[in-house]
């Protein structure tokens, strides 16, 4: 899309997180004019919070300096959304959101239309248009954070699945009688390859002793998949043997995904991938030894690159759809 077939006007996004808001302003191209961080402070319940989404994305309207409004704004929320009614249908870290219609309450409050995605398709779309995906048609994005999320993008075009809940890579199941996962239930791909899962097998190697460095590292805190990391960089057997085997779990994850999607991009986000290497190149391994060859020699996988930007740039690419259908809409009545 070239700029003038959508106006030069700014778009908005918010990424509404647990515990924190991100908002961005930016233009037509996706580049940024504005920011804004503030703490969600969840626990004031939705009304409040809205209020906050607000006051952020009017600060970063304000630091990109334009005395203009905007023309759309994109919102991504946690949790699953009703897309079409425009409504966060349940978020976990955020107590009392329980079909909130955040669409018409945003487009209220700041004047202009409004649109909701789910934080992993925003990321997903963000990263499609903007980041490591450019130039894809067929892209799985992956976050692996505490949870592991997803979003797929299949001919260009975000697929949300029958009712919004497509996409959830992270309860492929792996193991039969695995971990118990957050969703209930066991060996999901999310109970062995997350920060969390990460975490309780670093949990278990320290109380039998056999993660000095780990443990130093560690000290009273309560043990992270960072800590993890920086302890297996440092040498410390059993950490680097966690990290390997988490890897290797993501890249059967991966494999499912090759075989069923023949994507010709998955990227992957989220803070425990900042590890790289470490669970990259076991994660690649297995691709390279199990998923079927045609799909696999297709696929490129690769590190998100818009950070933790690429939710709230995501959601700022679909209002753009907004005000470009807008104009579509307008040239055909005129
Ligand atoms: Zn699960």
């Amino acid at each position: 899309m070239d700029v003038d077939e959508a106006g030069t006007g700014l778009i908005g996004a918010i990424d509404l997180g647990g515990t924190k808001i991100l908002s961005l302003v930016v233009d037509m191209l996706g580049e940024v004019h504005g920011v804004d961080v503030r703490p969600t402070e969840a626990h004031r319940g939705p009304d409040a919070v809205l209020r906050r989404m607000v006051e952020s994305l009017t600060a970063a309207l304000v630091e990109a300096g334009r005395g203009m409004k905007l023309e759309a704004v994109g919102v991504a929320a946690p949790g699953p959304i009703d897309f079409e009614q425009g409504t966060v249908v349940e978020a976990p870290n955020l107590p009392g959101w329980s079909n909130v219609p955040v669409v018409e309450l945003i487009a209220d409050m700041v004047g202009c239309p409004a649109i909701l995605e789910n934080d992993a398709n925003a990321a997903a779309w963000g990263e499609f248009t903007l980041g490591a995906g450019r130039g894809s048609r067929h892209l799985v994005y992956l976050t692996v954070s505490t949870g592991i999320g997803g979003g797929l993008v299949l001919d260009g075009r975000l697929y949300r699945g029958a009712n919004g809940a497509a996409g959830e890579i992270g309860h492929i199941p792996l193991v039969e009688d695995g971990p118990r996962c957050g969703c209930g239930a066991r060996g999901c791909l999310e109970a062995l390859a997350s920060g969390t899962a990460i975490a309780r097998r670093a949990r278990e190697a320290l109380a039998t002793g056999a993660a000095p460095i780990l443990a130093r590292l560690a000290g009273d805190e309560p043990v992270t998949a960072r800590t993890v990391y920086e302890a297996a960089v440092q040498g410390d057997a059993a950490a680097q043997a966690i990290m390997d085997e988490a890897g290797r779990h993501l890249g059967r994850g991966l494999t499912a995904v090759v075989n069923v999607f023949n994507p010709d991009h998955i990227v992957l986000g989220g803070g425990v991938m900042k590890s790289g290497e470490m669970l990259l190149r076991p994660a690649l391994a297995e691709v390279q030894a199990r998923a079927l060859r045609l799909a696999r020699d297709h696929v490129q996988i690769a590190l998100a690159s818009l950070g933790d930007r690429s939710g709230a740039l995501g959601a700022a690419m679909l209002a753009r759809e907004l005000v470009v259908r807008a104009v579509h809409v307008t040239e055909e009545e005129t």
